[in-house]
């Protein structure tokens, strides 16, 4: 009988986390979920922390053995389905944090499939549920903000805290944190020479509490869009800011944005039927594209950053553009056998985020297949067998 040969094929992008480039790449891989468990679906993905991730593709054959096939990929860290947001939080935003008391631009942005986990983790909130906002990256970014900001030193800089929560909706800006008004808001230059979204709400807040009743309004005013049949979530970036100004000339000091990023498998299925959608995947599609070149460019200090072409990159802007800029990529991942091509075209994006040359191929020491990855090899040659 023909033994099954694993083959690493691939693995790249190997280094530590934050690199001079100031760009950190993390993988975030979500449980099955019950209706997953119930259709027997299969997870394929294995994880060595810290940073190793192994894509199995089982191919199953009608008169033969099943065989798999690995894709490895290495990132600055991975999750694995039973980290916490507060485990993510610790390793992506949060050094972040520290980098805008500095008077440094940062961004996080969660990229993936829809229902990856991208909400789940950014905003704590799904399904127009708010059940679990306290646990999500942007509500725990807050709170960190607010207890630097008691230290000493921070006092000194005599900063004060505002935020602001807006989505861009096929090139148009709509403010969440006005849910009654429905005008697309202006991108301009302001006197500081920043791009400014114009007339976009900024509360003051000085405590998590305040915060937290923001990122509600905002969360309901992003389910509003929801229909059973198309999910508007899925179809919008929603930015949730974080602004230190000074507190006497009001200038801005340092900006975090978090952002929840449109469905990725919208960049690649725009052969719809409906022009609707088709302009939408178009519009998704060029900005992830272009997401992608600006953090290219970020990286290489180039002097080119094309950012105009789409809104998610012009609100972007100071953070591509700026010396002391630094971004964090969370690409979240369902485990399934059935997600999996969504799967490998997050994790090729997240790969060329990172931009790090294609070493050699290596052969690292293959995590353990996934319990049920082994049930279905076993259960199939068993049945083979069988019928042998
Ligand atoms: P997306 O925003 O990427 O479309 P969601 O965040 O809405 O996906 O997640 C889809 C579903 O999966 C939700 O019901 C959510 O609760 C669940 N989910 C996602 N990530 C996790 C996780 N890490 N742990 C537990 N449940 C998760
Ligand atoms: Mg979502």
């Amino acid at each position: 009988r023909k033994q099954l040969v694993l083959h690493p094929l691939v693995a790249v992008g190997l280094s530590g986390p934050m690199k001079a480039s100031g760009i950190m790449v993390c993988v975030r891989k979500r449980p099955l979920n019950p209706k997953e468990v119930a259709a027997r679906e299969v997870d394929v993905i294995s994880l060595q922390p810290p940073n190793m991730l192994v894509v199995h593709l089982l191919r199953l054959h009608v008169y033969r053995e099943p065989t798999l096939d690995h894709q490895n990929f290495c990132f600055d860290r991975v999750f694995d389905e039973n980290c916490s947001n507060a485990g993510v939080f610790n390793y992506t935003a949060r050094p972040l944090i520290r980098h805008i008391f500095e008077g440094g631009w940062a961004t996080c942005f969660a990229y993936g499939q829809t229902g990856s986990g991208k909400t789940h983790t950014m905003g704590g909130v799904v399904e127009g549920k708010n059940q679990n906002v306290m646990d999500s990256i942007y509500a725990m970014a807050a709170s960190e903000v607010f207890s630097i900001i008691q230290e000493p030193e921070s006092a000194e800089r005599n900063l004060s805290v505002g935020c602001s929560f807006f989505e861009i909706y096929n090139t148009k800006i709509y403010d969440l944190l006005s849910p009654g008004n429905k005008q697309p808001l202006r991108l301009q230059e302001n006197c500081q020479y920043q791009m400014e979204v114009m007339d976009l709400i900024e509360c003051p807040t000085s405590g998590t509490a305040e915060v937290l009743a923001l990122l509600n309004t905002g969360n309901g005013a992003r389910a509003l869009g929801k229909t059973s049949a198309n999910e508007k979530s899925s179809r919008s970036h929603a930015i949730f800011q974080i602004v230190l100004r000074s507190a006497i000339s009001k200038e801005t000091y340092g900006k975090f944005s978090l952002v929840d990023l449109a469905g990725s498998e919208r960049a690649v299925d725009n052969f719809s039927s409906n022009s609707q959608t088709c302009t939408e995947s178009a519009e998704i599609n060029k900005s992830l594209l272009l997401l992608k070149e600006c953090i290219h460019a970020m990286g290489r200090k180039s002097s080119y950053i094309p950012f105009r072409d789409c809104k998610l990159t012009q609100v972007l802007r100071d953070s591509f553009i700026g010396k002391n800029v630094k971004t964090c990529m969370i690409a979240t991942i369902a485990p399934g056998m059935c997600s999996v091509n969504s799967t490998l075209n997050t994790l090729r994006y997240a790969n060329r985020v990172k931009e790090l040359k294609v070493q050699a191929p290596v052969v690292p020491p293959m995590p353990p297949l996934t319990a049920q990855l082994s049930k279905v090899l076993e259960s199939d040659a068993t049945e083979k067998r069988q019928a042998a």
